[in-house]
């Protein structure tokens, strides 16, 4: 969470200061969003209506929409070097069969 969205204008409002210890530790992180504070996402999430379905065009979804992205994005990087990985391991394996065809 970063801030508020100004429930009469829509203006964004940072209600928390930026520590630079805080931010230090996290560093090795990457950040995938800043998700603001709104209150007719909670609203709709009570109501059953994820602000990603019910306000699809809205800060908070679109934030939500991209954090996701990115999720998908490294999970599918993470996916193909392992995928990558168990490639380079398949001529191991031929090896060990062409040595239990030798025996
Ligand atoms: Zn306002």
């Amino acid at each position: 969470m970063s801030g508020l969205v100004c429930p009469h204008c829509g203006q964004m409002v940072e209600i928390f200061p930026e520590s630079h210890e805080r931010r230090a530790l996290l560093d090795d992180l990457p950040l995938l969003g800043r998700i603001p504070l709104d209150p007719v996402a909670v609203t709709n999430g009570d109501k059953g209506y994820p602000i990603v379905v019910s306000l699809v065009d809205s800060p908070v979804a679109k934030v939500f929409l991209e954090v996701a992205t990115q999720i998908m994005q490294r999970v599918a990087l993470l996916h193909a070097q392992a995928t990558e990985g168990k490639a380079e391991q398949a001529p191991d394996d031929k090896e060990e069969d062409t040595h239990e065809r030798e025996a």
